[in-house]
């Protein structure tokens, strides 16, 4: 209790975890209590410990209740007579009625119906929680939140996680953060902190706008901590939360997308090719580079844009100028073409080499320029090196796409951010070669991904130092 104090507005005690809880540890609680108390105790079925009788439960809420305890969370499932009678000696403590179905969402319709029933038992509270299996599952909890002052409804899972974090949004009472991450109730529970640090969500109201990042992995980027950060310093009311969507998702999300008007989106691995079914106009850049990275909503209008291009060339040119360059560039994959998009438009000499040579060919007839195969790369004398492929990400951090040797006196980009440095990165410094960090370009196409949904210019100072720290802590 000591340590959440600070951090949540309440705090559940989840008695059936505490060993041998009693009346006596009741009366403790409640006399050290600094923030409202929601006592709660389930049994396995409910997803708890607790391995008494019904009885014995009913006759420790009582006692709460005499007590004085703020709130108390019985299971709808206990029956209705359990209910009554706990509603009929609450006094000014709040009753909580809640549901959980672990293994997943009903629809709208089961959902609205079970509602109802909790309902007319007339809680103060009524909690619907269900286990997430699909991103579409969120938006069955924000529908069902429309027009309701006494519930509180969310996803469990991972593919919960964002109902857990925009559900007061959409008029949910409160949500549930877990106290440390070794400490969570509920699977895909995120932590207090990370609810208000990383999401700010002290800060949600019904006029937040929404933006995130549809990816297959969603959940592991890092973009989360610049965008936010910065929302928060420039007092912007958005939010950039994960949306983790598989292949067979992308249709009904994008229907939920315009339906519950999102701002926009990051777009990352599967989705940046298919994402332009959905959209209504793609720019320019991105048309031509043929793979939007992010989406935006003008009055329900989606544009899809592609700011690797514009990201990596700002790193880039940070560090030389690209003009008349020769350029090597292993990889033949979205990152490649975006970036070979943007030396060709500089006015830099471009050959492509990649693992699967027709990937490379396709790409480089496609720009008219030159490919080659990795044997041949010696015969270029290249100022420029760029490690467009994945080889050298975490954990593969030993393996890189090129001898230490052909590294000497050029300039060194790896677009691997994860290791910050990797083994690439690390032979160039050995031999006293310019080296350019994956992380500067995921620094500035996020810049202008924040440009186009916001029109404002972020910090790239705060922006740099959160993308930092999250790479050094891992
Ligand atoms: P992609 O479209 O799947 O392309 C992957 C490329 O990597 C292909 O050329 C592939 O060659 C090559 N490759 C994969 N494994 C390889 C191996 N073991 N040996 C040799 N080549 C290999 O992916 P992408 O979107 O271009 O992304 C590529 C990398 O860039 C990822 O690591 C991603 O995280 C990173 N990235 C970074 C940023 C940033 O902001 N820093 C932005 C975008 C992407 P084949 O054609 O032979 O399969």
């Amino acid at each position: 209790m000591k340590k959440s104090e600070h951090l949540g507005d309440l705090i559940e005690i989840r008695a059936d975890y505490i060993k041998d809880f009693n009346e006596e540890n009741l009366f403790e609680l409640l006399r050290f209590r600094r923030k409202p108390l929601i006592l709660t105790m389930r049994k396995s079925d409910e997803g708890g410990l607790f391995k008494g009788s019904l009885r014995e439960r009913q006759k420790l809420f009582i006692k709460a209740l005499e007590l004085g305890i703020d709130y108390i969370d019985i299971e709808f499932s206990c029956g209705e007579d359990f209910v009554y009678e706990l509603i009929s000696l609450r006094g000014n403590s709040k009753i909580i009625c809640s549901y959980h179905n672990f293994q997943k969402t009903p629809s709208l319709r089961e959902m609205e119906e079970l509602y109802g029933r909790i309902n007319s038992l007339k809680p103060d509270i009524v909690k619907i929680v269900t286990y997430g299996n699909s991103i579409n599952d969120n938006f069955i909890h924000f529908e069902l939140l429309k027009d309701k002052e006494n519930l509180v409804s969310f996803s469990m899972g991972l593919r919960g996680q964002i109902s857990r974090i925009l559900s007061p949004k959409y008029g949910s009472l409160f949500t549930y953060g877990s106290l440390s991450s070794d400490k969570k109730t509920a699977e895909g529970q995120i932590t207090v902190k990370e609810l208000i640090e990383t999401y700010n969500v002290h800060f949600l109201d019904k006029n937040t706008k929404i933006l995130g990042v549809i990816g297959g992995h969603a959940e592991n980027s890092l973009s989360k901590y610049m965008h936010n950060r910065n929302f928060k310093e420039e007092n912007l009311n958005y939010i950039y939360v994960p949306f983790k969507t598989e292949h067979e998702e992308l249709p009904l999300f994008m229907d939920n997308f315009r339906k519950f008007n999102f701002a926009g989106s990051a777009v990352t691995i599967p989705h940046k090719v298919d994402i332009i079914n959905y959209l209504d106009c793609v720019e320019d850049t991105a048309g031509k580079i043929g793979a939007v990275n992010t989406v935006v909503n003008n009055h329900g209008t989606l544009t899809g844009y592609n700011t690797d291009c514009p990201g990596a060339m700002k790193a880039l040119e940070k560090k030389i100028d690209l003009h008349g360059k020769i350029c090597l560039v292993f990889g033949a994959g979205g990152a490649a073409r975006a970036i070979c998009y943007g030396l060709k438009q500089k006015g830099a000499k471009i050959i492509i080499s990649n693992r699967t040579m027709e990937k490379a060919e396709n790409l480089a007839k496609e720009l008219s320029v030159e490919f080659c195969p990795y044997k041949d790369i010696n015969k270029y004398d290249c100022n420029i090196i760029i490690n467009t492929t994945s080889v050298g990400m975490y954990p593969h951090v030993d393996d890189t796409i090129a001898e230490k040797d052909f590294l000497r006196g050029k300039t060194v980009f790896d677009i691997v951010y994860r290791p910050m440095i990797t083994r690439m990165l690390k032979d160039a410094q050995e031999v006293n070669s310019l080296i350019i960090e994956g992380c500067e370009m995921l620094l500035y196409q996020g810049i202008e991904q924040y440009k186009l949904w916001t029109g404002k210019y972020p910090s790239e100072k705060i922006m740099r130092h959160m993308l930092k720290k999250q790479l050094e802590g891992e």
